[in-house]
Formats: structure tokens, sequence, C-alpha cells
């Protein structure tokens, strides 16, 4: 008799019961169907095709981005007992040779390659070679142009389709919209297949942007407000901006490191693995990293500037909180960073049509950052999902207040237009609010009926107003001069058709405060000092038996495992079954020296 799904997940991985379309998917996969997968970060896509690559009969081929990460998820899955290789570049011809040999003679359930290698002639025949059970795309974004992270090399699976014609596929991805997903399926051929969509809501995660005052400032304090022991992602700019950060991070005191494109192969890979193992470790990165990071105990993700889009955000702030435990994603946001984005979309050598698609995204994202309703609502709505507001984000938490900002709008539009629409923020709001100033004299804009008429908003306020008006797209800032504001279309419109508007009060900076209530919620599943203890000190053990084995923590128990061991006590090897994440080899493995921990506690308390 065949082994079933559910045996699988209950004896191996040590899961009760699947979750959300996991098992639909899982089934329909066995059965030889092909499918597109879009399920939201840490909701357990690789049991998708872990799963059926157990149950199938022959090899399943994973197709994965990033060899870096290729070790650490082999080294999990043989942790759990499942047989899984790798073949790829840093790898020695010895080695290689081994697993193409456990691949032919069908002792290798799993074997990851990048795809780049996937297509090399020789590695196709390879294949040929191989009883082929599943293609899993992982990543499958990669695949279409629309998407926020193309990669040539992943255009080419389209072949998969026609050279492999009776294996199935798989493609997996978490951030897709519509047209991406659209693209996906024709590219890779599953038209015949089914699409499995999954609500992208990620509940766990608390969503807050701020507007920027002093950055390393409100950095700090979110950091040490809320984060003081945990691990997290600080996505910055530019690698100048990373070096600089991290080593001011490392000054005061954290356990900070620097990763981008600039730095060697070498140190990316060490800084990564130590990322990767530490339980404290924060890395600062430009967004050449993350994609593939299976740490599931990152508890934050903070953007220095805005990222490129609503689909990289969400992206990017999803490697939080893979485990389920509440995390942070904190945004620091100016109005320059939308004027650099803009100058990146225009400078770069996408056709027309690809930057107008790019503006767009932007525009979207930027709406996000201005919003007074829930952020999560418009996040969802951007994917398609209806929702309700969360209460688990800034602007839930703090309602902005908003003000009637008609004749607000106006006044700033017709100062925009007075002085010939090539002027900045900075000059704008001194003309409004009359200033004194030789420039504004020398322009003779003193004599313009919009001098002096904004009085009743302060400087700050004003700035704010400004950069309601770009996000809403009302005014756009001119990258190619020095930064001038001239009037849309829509601010055009605005104009003539008499619209009102509503703009949000200037904000308060208020948000760290509010967050650490809601936050500092980690571990209240630990209700007496007793468990807490208990839970350090499985910690404790956990922390030893990485090094001595060399695996990140997680690896060997999440979190969560510890939180349920502390709480529940199972008094023997029998009774830590029923714990969630402990499957059959771990027990054997582990199981005795978490229980002893375990039962001395019982014994001193
Ligand atoms: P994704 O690839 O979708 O981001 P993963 O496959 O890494 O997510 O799974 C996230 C975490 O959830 C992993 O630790 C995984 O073992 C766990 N998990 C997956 N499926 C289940 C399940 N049915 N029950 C409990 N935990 C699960
Ligand atoms: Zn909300």
């Amino acid at each position: 008799m065949t082994i079933q799904p559910l045996e699988i997940l209950q004896q191996t991985y040590g899961y009760d019961a699947f979750r959300g379309q996991q098992a639909e998917v899982i089934d329909h996969v066995i059965a030889g169907g092909d499918a597109f997968v879009l399920m939201p970060t840490g909701s357990g896509k690789s049991l998708c095709y872990q799963i059926p690559a157990l149950c199938r009969e022959g090899l399943t081929i994973v197709i994965s981005p990033l060899i870096a990460l290729m070790h650490d998820q082999i080294m999990a899955l043989e942790n759990l007992g499942i047989s899984a290789g790798a073949i790829n570049s840093s790898m020695a011809f010895a080695e290689v040779k081994t697993i193409r040999q456990q691949a032919r003679d069908g002792s290798l359930d799993l074997l990851y390659v990048a795809p780049e290698r996937l297509m090399m002639p020789e590695f196709l025949e390879f294949l040929d070679s191989c009883k082929i059970s599943l293609f899993a795309i992982d990543e499958a974004h990669c695949v279409s142009q629309w998407g926020h992270d193309f990669r040539p090399d992943y255009a080419a699976l389209s072949m998969l389709a026609e050279r492999f014609a009776n294996v199935p596929r798989i493609a997996l991805t978490a951030t897709a919209d519509e047209p991406t997903r659209k693209d996906i399926v024709q590219r890779l051929g599953l038209q015949n297949g089914r699409e499995f969509i999954s609500g992208f809501d990620r509940p766990n995660i608390h969503y807050s942007i701020v507007n920027r005052d002093n950055p390393k400032r409100q950095l700090w304090k979110f950091i040490t407000d809320n984060h003081e022991n945990d691990s997290g992602i600080i996505y910055c700019i530019s690698r100048k901006k990373v070096e600089q950060l991290a080593t001011w991070l490392r000054e005061q005191g954290l356990d900070a490191l620097p990763y981008h494109a600039g730095l060697s192969a070498e140190i990316r890979n060490k800084n990564q693995t130590h990322f990767l193992r530490g339980e404290k470790v924060v890395m600062v990165a430009t967004i050449a990293f993350g994609m593939g990071i299976d740490k599931p105990d990152v508890r934050f993700v903070v953007h220095m500037n805005i990222p490129k889009n609503i689909e990289a955000y969400y992206q990017e702030t999803g490697r939080a909180g893979r485990d389920g435990l509440p995390a942070n994603a904190y945004m620091i946001y100016g109005m320059d960073d939308a004027a650099m984005q803009r100058g990146w979309i225009n400078g770069g050598d996408a056709n027309d049509k690809q930057k107008r698609i790019e503006h767009q995204k932007l525009d979207a994202l930027l709406g996000l950052c201005e919003a007074v309703n829930c952020r999560r609502q418009i996040l969802l709505k951007y994917f398609g999902d209806a929702s309700e507001p969360c209460k688990n984000c800034d602007t839930c938490q703090t309602k902005p207040e908003v003000f009637d900002g008609t004749v607000t709008t106006q006044k700033a539009l017709s100062c925009a237009h007075r002085t010939e629409q090539r002027f900045g923020v900075g000059y704008l709001i001194d003309v409004l609010l009359g200033a004194d100033d030789e420039r504004i004299k020398r322009f003779k804009h003193d004599q313009q009926s919009t001098f002096g008429i904004g009085t009743e908003h302060s400087k700050k306020d004003w700035q704010s107003i400004f950069r309601q008006l770009v996000a809403q797209n009302f005014l756009e800032v001119d990258i190619a001069g020095h930064g001038g504001l001239s009037i849309t279309e829509k601010g055009r419109n605005f104009l003539n058709e008499k619209q009102t508007i509503e703009l949000r009060k200037p904000q308060k900076q208020t948000t760290t405060e509010k967050l650490k209530r809601k936050i500092k919620t980690t571990n209240t599943a630990l209700k007496t000092e007793q468990d807490k203890d208990l839970y350090q000190a499985l910690k404790t053990i956990r922390a030893e038996l990485a090094k001595l084995k060399k695996l990140p923590a997680y690896v060997i128990f999440h979190d969560k495992t510890l939180i349920e061991l502390a709480t529940h006590k199972p008094q023997s090897l029998d009774d830590m079954l029923a714990i969630n994440g402990i499957g059959e080899t771990k027990l054997k493995r582990y199981g005795q020296e978490f229980l002893d921990v375990i039962l001395i506690d019982a014994k001193t308390a």
C-alpha cells in the first residue's frame, strides 16, 4: 500500500493537519496534475511539492533561484529523515557524482538545482537517465517579466512542458498580481492545470509607515522599544547606506551585518549564514538580500526608504514572521524617495509601456504610504482580496485625522502654476507662507496672488500636504531638472472640475509608542515564570545542539515547538510526538535531550 499524505505530514513533519489548500494541492499533484500555487509566505508552500515528491515514484526536481540557500534547505529535509540533495557550481566533482548516482538509482527523493544548471544540455541528458516524478518551480514569479524579480534563466523553463510532457509541473510563488499570474501560467504551459490561489493575508505581521524625520533616531527607537533581542532585516536604498548603517548599528552594540551585491560572494555567504544561524542578528541590506530566505524567526523588517512597488514591499516584509508569531513591518518614508524611484524608472531601459506600468505601481505604493485607512486592506485589495479593517496596523490603531483639503489643494496647485511649475517644495512653501526671501523677490513671486495665502498651515503641515498631493498624483516631481513640481492631468482636472478632496492631517510621531503595547506579544503563550524559564532552558539546549551539529537553531525545532514544549511539558518521548513540529526522525534525534530538560525542570520547580 502506498503511504498517504496525511501519514507523512504527521509522522515525518510532526504536524496534525494540513493547512488551507495544502491537501487539495497535494492530492492534485500526486494524481499527476499541473498546478500553479499562490500562497502567502509562511503558509507552507514547500510541503505542496515535498509530500508529492515522497508519494510519487521517482525523483522530484526542485528549481530554486539561490544556490547559497540550497544547502540549508537540504539540511532541514535531511533532519526530517528525507533524502534530498543539490547539484550546483559550488560543489566538488566527486560530490556531484555521488548525487547523480543516487538520483539515478532512485535513492534520492528531491534534487535542488538552479535554473541555469537545469538548462545545460548535458544536465538535461542526465535527467533523461533518471525517472522524474515532478518538477517544482519555486519563486515562480521570477518567470514573468511583470514580476518584480524577473530572471532570464527562469524564462527558459518554458521548455519543460515540451521536453518532459508527461511529468507534472507545480509552480509556486507568494507574490504575483493578476497580470504576473497569467504570464507565469502561460510561460510555464500550465493552462491545463489548476490554479490554487489562497488569501494573501499575513495576519501576524503588524504594518506601520512613518514619515521620515530623523531616520536613525526613528529606527533606533523602533528597535529598542520592540526588538532588542530579535533578528530582523533592514532594507536601505544603496550599498553605501547599507555599509554606513550597519557600521553605526554595530557601534551601538547590535550584531548587525551588511549585505549587498558589491560585497564578495564569500563575505555575502558568511554574513548570510551568520544571519540564518543566529538568534539576534540584524541584516542591513539592499534588495539583493532575501529571496528564498527561509529563516522563520525574523521578527521585523524595516524599510529605510520606500521599496519599488507594493509587490516588492509585500515580498520583502513577508520575510518577517514566517513562524506565525507576531512580527513587525516598519517603513520610514520621505518624498525624495518617490522622486528617486521615478528617476530610476525613467532612466531605465524598459519600453514606454513598461515604464507606464512601473509608474502606476509606484503610485499605488505612495497611496499606501499616505493612506488614511487600514494599510492591510489596501495591500490585500491590491492583490484582489476584499477584507475588513485589521486592527493590527498603525492606521487602524491610530486613525489618522483628515480634513477637507479642497481649498488647501487649490492653493498649492495654483502656487505651482503661478511660479511656472519649475520650483521645488521648499520654494513653494516659502511663497505660500509669504517668506521674506531674496529669490522670491528676484522672481517677483511676492507680487503673485498666491504669495502668503497659506499661513493657516505651518511649514511642516505644508510638507505633508505636498507629499500627499504627489502621492495622489496631483503634482509630479521633475527629476531630470531640479525637483520642480508640475501639475499633472489629474491636478488640472481637479482645478477645472472643482473637485473636492480629503487630506490627512500631518502625522504625529507617536507610532512607535503605540507599537510597543501591541507587539511585545511573541511569548504571550508563556504565562508563568516557570514556563518562561523552561522556555529559556530549552532554547539553551537547542543552541548547544545547533552549534554541535552546525545547523541553524530553527532546523532543530522552531520557537513555536519550544513554546509548546514549555507549556505542555510532555513527560515521555511518546507524549512528545503530540507536539507540533516533532515527527519521528526529530524525536529520535533530539527528543531525549529536550525531554531531560523538561523532567529536570519539573523536579526542581
Ligand atoms: P512558505 O514556503 O509558504 O513560505 P514553508 O513551506 O516554509 O512556507 O512553511 C512555513 C512553516 O510552516 C514551516 O516551518 C513549515 O514546516 C510549517 N508548516 C507547513 N505546513 C504546516 C502544517 N500543515 N501544519 C503546521 N505547520 C506547517
Ligand atoms: Zn489595519
